[in-house]
Parts: C-alpha cells; structure tokens; sequence
C-alpha cells in the first residue's frame, strides 16, 4: 500500500478526498525564481538589527509572546502611513494565513468567497479549507477587469467574500482605484468583505494607487500586505491586514492566541526599523522586471505590463519545455498551468541575466 492509499484509509473529510498539497516545486537550482522572492536577500545592518532583537527576547522566551503584537501593529501602521493607527493593524504568520482568518471569520459553511482568476491560487484552495463556498468571475481576454464587469459579476453572484489581487498574481497587472470601489459598492447588497491583496504593491510603476486610501467610511474594506516580498522576508512568515478596526475584532474571535512568536515579533518590528535598508533593492527589482518585459517584447514573446517582482509572458509555443529547457540550465521559473503561457521572477541582474540567456538559447534551437 502506498502512502496515498494509506490516506485514503484514514477518516478524511471528504470535501479533501483525492485532494493534493498546494506548493510550487521546491528544486534546489542555482537560479530561483518560481515563487517571487526577493531574490536580494537581508543586508547587513538588517540583518544585525534582526539578529540582535531575536537575541533579547530569549530571556523571556519561557513566557507567552504579547498576544496583542502591539509594537509590530504600531510600527506597521507607522509604515503604512495614510493615517493608519494600531487599531486598523492585524498580522499573521504570512498573508495566507490573514485571509485565512478572514475566511473564518466573515466565510464558511452556506457562505461564498469570489475570485477573478487567473489570480492568486490560495483563494479556492483557503476556501475550500474554511468551507467556504469558490465562485469564479471571468476577466477581458488581456485579463484586464473593468469597474463595470466586475460589479456586475459580484451583483449577480452576491459573494459574502471577495478577492481582487493588485497587482494580480500572476499576470502582474494592478486594478485602478475605480474597480475596488466599484466592486465594495456592488457588494453592499450582499455585505461582502472585499480584500485587496497587495502583496506586491510595494513594486508597482510610481503613481499606481494602493486602496489604503479607500479605507475611510468603508468597513466592509481590507488590504493584506506582506514581508515576504518587498521586505525580502518570505522565511519569517509575516503578512498584514489595513481595515476598520471591527475587522481586526472579528479575527480575534478565530485566531489562535499566541498565534505570532516572539520571535516573529522581534524579527518584523526589527525589521521595519531597518525599512529604508530592507527596501533599498526594490528599486533594482523593478529595473530588472523592467528589463524582462523589454527583453521579451524584443524577442516576439507577449509579456504583461507589470507592477509587481514577476513577469508573465505569453507566445510560447511550448512552455513545458521551455520551462524544462531553463531547468536544465539551472534556472527554476513558474508554470502557472495557463496555455502558452509562463511567469519569471525579477531577480538580480545576474539571475536575470541568466533567465534570459537561458531562454534566448532555448528559443533559437
Ligand atoms: N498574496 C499573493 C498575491 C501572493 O502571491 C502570495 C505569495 N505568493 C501571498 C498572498 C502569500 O504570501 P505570504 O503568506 O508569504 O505573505
């Protein structure tokens, strides 16, 4: 018997009979760039603020964390800035588990959470896991989302949880201010929760608007953020929430207590002290993503404009081996499973560098 029939003995639930882990390959290449990292990793004087915190906490390591995580909501709203205060603040161990403490909260059985994809994969598959219900709405053929397309759709859905990725994971793209607004008023007939994830915004073209500044007068609103990206702080598992304060309330009601170690806590407040330091490579990022989609345009692929670490290009004939060819050649890339299609991480100039002459090799045979 194999470990898969072996599961299949066990009492499972059976909405999670047949079901696999969600998880991207982890393949140890020398260039990754599969699951949009900062690929730059924590400079120095990060890394010597972060380690020196961490060590002041082990004298109290034998007492619970604050369960509040008060100095790191503080210093996060501080960060946000857009007059954001603690109570607004929420944080878990990566933004996965924020929206999966929404989904407990505002989802669940009888109730229904709606994506837009090709978007972010964890949306059904956190539904699916709380027993939420996972209706999907359609984009335009460039997989754009008009403010009046998507208000329809949610209209004629009535979702009690909604998820509009900006900028979109994965084809890279942010929404306009107008389709947030748009979909939180179509939603009023439903009272949905609308999340913006902005795990990427961080990357976005000067002048994209972040929804932060939609939040007044809308508590029905949230925007999730992360470390793990901009911050180039994925291992520590720290993702955030901005919302009215009543919806930070109803996480408490389903978060576990003591859910952010000390340890995380001491890491991300540290962190944020040392922001300017962390976030210094974000603009080399963009220069790279950049770069990419430039490259790529130049050699008859079809990449989307782009607003956040990865480039999603289309034009390919084969992406399997495409994405096999790179593999070979010591570089991990995505494939998101969307025909002729694959997404790269903006790494250093190297890792690019590398990306791209992979690619230019694999193309001309
Ligand atoms: N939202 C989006 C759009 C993402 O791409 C990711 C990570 N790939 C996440 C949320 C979750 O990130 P984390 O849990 O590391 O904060």
């Amino acid at each position: 018997m194999d470990q898969f029939e072996r599961l299949s003995q066990l009492p499972l639930r059976d909405d999670l009979r047949g079901q696999h882990p969600y998880g991207a390959p982890q393949i140890d290449v020398p260039v990754l760039l599969n699951v949009n990292e900062n690929t730059f990793g924590v400079p120095l004087d990060a890394k010597e603020a972060i380690l020196k915190a961490v060590a002041d906490e082990l004298d109290g390591l034998n007492r619970y964390p604050d369960r509040e995580f008060t100095e790191l909501r503080r210093a996060l709203a501080a960060y946000l800035g857009h007059g954001m205060t603690q109570e607004n603040i929420w944080a878990a161990n990566g933004s996965n588990e924020v929206l999966q403490q929404l989904l407990q909260a505002f989802g669940g059985p009888g109730r229904k959470a709606m994506g837009f994809p090709p978007t972010y994969s964890m949306y059904p598959l956190l539904a699916s896991g709380t027993g939420t219900g996972f209706v999907t709405g359609t984009r335009a053929a460039d997989y754009s989302l008009s403010p009046e397309s998507a208000a329809e759709q949610v209209r004629a859905q009535a979702p009690h949880i909604i998820f509009l990725c900006s900028p979109n994971n994965p084809t890279g793209t942010a929404l306009g201010r107008d389709v947030v607004e748009a979909v939180y008023e179509a939603g009023e007939a439903s009272q949905a929760i609308v999340i913006v994830d902005e795990a990427y915004m961080e990357f976005s073209h000067e002048g994209t608007p972040s929804a932060l500044s939609l939040l007044p007068g809308r508590p029905r609103l949230v925007v999730s953020r992360t470390m793990s990206k901009a911050f180039a702080l994925a291992g520590a598992r720290v993702g955030y929430m901005a919302a009215a304060p009543e919806v930070a309330d109803a996480v408490r009601l389903v978060r576990l207590p003591y859910h952010l170690s000390a340890i995380t806590q001491a890491t991300a407040v540290a962190a944020l002290r040392n922001s300017d330091s962390l976030l210094a490579n974000v603009e080399a990022i963009k220069i790279q993503r950049d770069r990419i989609v430039d490259e790529l345009t130049r050699i008859g692929l079809t990449p989307a404009p782009s607003d956040s670490n990865f480039v999603f290009f289309g034009g390919l004939e084969d992406p399997r081996s495409v994405w096999e060819g790179l593999l070979a050649a010591g570089v991990l890339i995505r494939d998101v499973g969307i025909a002729g299609h694959l997404r790269v991480t903006a790494g250093t100039e190297q890792e690019t560098t590398a990306f791209l002459s992979g690619l230019r090799a694999i193309l001309a045979t």
